[in-house]
């Protein structure tokens, strides 16, 4: 039997990103002890990588803003297959979690008349984002971390001890969330410095561990990303929804190689700046789809005129929904009219004073500068799509935040689905974690209050699986049952760099039956070398192991999008099918569920061509009458089943 530390806590959050800190202060200020774990150094999640802003229907810089408005432009992205209740609850709270942040210290840049400055994005109809310049997701976690703090420090008064109610593990990885029965009963994790195994007994866990960017070759996802909240989810009974909805961000870098996926944000867009192909042209003009048409200005004076005169003038198309400006660059690039390197132009340094884009854009200046040696304030960035966000994630009840299917199981953040439906809206992520972050902590620490009959125990046996599972990679008892003994193991670094081309190249941002069913092989046949993948060396701080450790989570997320992606025989925001290039109507109606197929949880008897994953199909839920009376009756034919019409 494994001997491993062992503490109790009433709710664990799994992330310290925005939505796990803000589930963790909702928790410890409900009463509950709350314990935070992230495998990252505290304060390194990757929400301090995002840069333009918090989407929040404040109304400070247009007043025709308010909630009715934000939810239809989240709607309208995620083209109708949102969970409608969560983008109604967004929208609403979006305002009171950004004025929250503000009285717990946050500095947003302020509008001339002293209020929280709000930027355009796309497919908001107006200035929406609050910001800080170019860096508002570092903002966000440096004010959640000192709230937290200022907690820690009254609990000291309190308690004479900082952590006696809130307590950090930084770099710490879960690997397996614990149950007695269908009931949550803590996590199994390792330190990764000293590659110590331990547990933290719990009724209640909160996954806030973001996307899976790092399961593609080119991607603006930070090394976490390995979409390890989506697999323990799985793992632990709860379905994964809508996974084929993978966002890819058209404004990647491009050049050079090595930070070729890198983010360039969309406030470049937002505040002015154009994309054009080699020919000069500005091409998005030619791609404005039909439900669109009427929202976006038609011409080149029109959508100049906008940025001054927004009341008067249509938005220009640059700032269509990320899917379509995506689409558009792609099909440019292959039409030949790309840049040198495989991009597009996007340009700055023709629509503004050099000083005001270095003010406005400070991070975007430096990153250019630095790292591809371009100065944007004089000459155009070349760009192009990067995977970025994933819409898909654990399947949750709207109001919340627990998982489906497993008492005590609670998501938020990136890793929850639903919200944003088959495409996001820039912006719209911070606000989702804080509105979302919030209501997890709050339910996961009612809950754990509530718990009739006492804590649900921790099984020893569970303990020892998971310690053994995680072993694995430094023994050869991984051997899948009859396969030859003796071959030499796998290494995890050549597996992954398979599994990310193979992403990137067949279930990328253009699909197609055959490769997708290639991809579904390919996978196959990863997931059998991966249960030989082998690490040398001891467990103190051993990144080989702790990818070999990975691989597990990528495998199942990727055989998730894969084959979402293969069922759903349409195009909708972040999943284009070439051979289905329509969106249709009666898609709407469906909502696809991933399961594991063994219910055990256990992988090694997976069929390894059959595969990992369950797939079904669920109706989505009738959007309510006073929410579908938002808009026009024209537009609804557009996106609404023939059926939901009459309804
Ligand atoms: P994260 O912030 O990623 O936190 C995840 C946490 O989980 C981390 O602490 C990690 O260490 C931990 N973790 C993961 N796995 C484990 C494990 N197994 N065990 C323990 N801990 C684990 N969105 C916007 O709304 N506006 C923007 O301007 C914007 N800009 C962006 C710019 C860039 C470059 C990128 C990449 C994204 C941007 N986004 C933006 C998206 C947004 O930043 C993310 O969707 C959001 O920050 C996700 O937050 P989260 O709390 O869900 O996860």
């Amino acid at each position: 039997m494994s001997v491993v530390d062992r503490q109790e806590w009433d709710v664990v959050v799994v992330g310290a990103g925005g939505a796990g800190l803000r589930a963790a202060i909702e928790a410890r200020e409900r009463g509950a002890r709350t314990a935070v774990i992230c495998k990252s150094l505290f304060g390194k999640a990757h929400t301090v990588m995002a840069e333009g802003g918090i989407a929040a229907a404040m109304g400070n810089v247009n007043s025709g803003d308010n909630w009715e408005v934000h939810f239809r432009d989240t709607m309208r992205g995620g083209k109708f297959l949102n969970q409608w209740r969560m983008a109604e609850l967004h929208a609403q709270e979006a305002p009171q979690r950004v004025w929250e942040l503000e009285t717990w210290g946050a500095l947003f840049d302020r509008t001339k008349d002293g209020r929280i400055s709000q930027r355009n994005f796309g497919g908001h109809e107006y200035p929406r984002l609050a910001h800080v310049g170019d860096r508002t997701g570092l903002e966000l976690i440096r004010t959640l971390q000192q709230k937290i703090v200022s907690l820690q420090q009254e609990d000291f008064k309190e308690t004479g001890d900082y952590e006696s109610r809130l307590k950090v593990f930084q770099e710490c990885t879960v690997t397996r969330v614990l149950k007695d029965g269908s009931r949550v009963s803590g996590v199994f994790a390792y330190d990764r410095e000293t590659g110590r195994f331990f547990v933290l007994e719990a009724p209640a866990v909160v996954i806030a561990t973001g996307g899976i960017g790092k399961s593609f070759k080119v991607t603006s996802n930070s090394w976490e990303y390995t979409g390890d909240g989506h697999a323990l989810a799985l793992l632990a009974g709860a379905p994964l929804l809508n996974m084929e909805f993978v966002q890819f961000h058209p404004t990647g870098m491009v050049w050079p190689p090595s930070v070729k996926g890198i983010l360039v944000t969309e406030s470049v867009r937002g505040d002015g700046g154009v994309l054009r192909n080699s020919e000069g042209k500005r091409f998005m003009f030619d791609y404005i789809p039909d439900v669109f048409k009427e929202k976006y200005a038609q011409s080149e004076e029109e959508g100049d005129r906008w940025y001054e005169d927004p009341d008067n003038n249509r938005r220009p198309p640059e700032l269509l929904p990320r899917d379509e400006v995506a689409r558009a660059i792609n099909s440019e690039v292959k039409a030949g009219r790309g840049s040198p390197h495989g991009g597009v132009f996007l340009d700055v340094s023709t629509r503004m004073p050099a000083e005001v884009i270095r003010r406005r854009l400070p991070s975007m200046y430096h990153q250019f500068k630095e790292l591809a040696d371009v100065d944007i304030t004089a000459e155009p960035m070349e760009v192009g799509p990067t995977c970025h966000y994933v819409m898909g994630g654990i399947a949750v009840e709207s109001d919340t935040a627990a998982a489906r299917g497993v008492p005590g199981l609670y998501a938020a953040g990136e890793v929850a689905g639903g919200m944003h439906g088959s495409n996001r809206l820039g912006g719209n992520s911070l606000s989702d974690l804080l509105v979302f972050g919030r209501r997890a902590g709050l339910h996961a620490a009612q809950y754990a209050a509530g718990l009739a009959g006492g804590r649900p125990p921790v099984d020893d046996v569970e303990i020892d699986a998971a310690a053994a599972e995680a072993l694995r990679p430094f023994s050869a008892e991984g051997q899948p049952p009859g396969e030859e003994e003796g071959r030499p193991p796998e290494n995890p670094y050549t597996l992954h760099q398979e599994l990310q081309q193979t992403m990137n190249d067949l279930v990328g941002i253009i699909r197609r039956e055959g490769e997708m069913r290639q991809a579904l092989d390919k996978l196959a046949e990863l997931r059998v070398r991966a249960r030989r993948a082998g690490v040398e060396g001891h467990r103190q701080f051993n990144p080989g192991w702790h990818l070999a450790l990975d691989l597990r989570n990528m495998l199942l997320v990727s055989e998730c999008v894969a084959r979402a992606a293969l069922e759903r025989t349409e195009s909708r925001g972040g999943h284009t099918r070439e051979d289905h290039p329509a969106m249709e109507r009666a898609w709407r109606r469906v909502n696809l569920l991933c399961r594991l197929t063994d219910p055990t949880g256990g992988l090694a008897a997976t069929d390894p061509v059959r595969g990992q994953i369950d797939l079904t199909r669920e109706s989505t839920d009738p959007v309510r009458p006073d929410l579908l009376a938002l808009f026009d009756k024209e537009e609804l034919v557009k996106y609404l089943a023939e059926e939901e019409l009459y309804e």
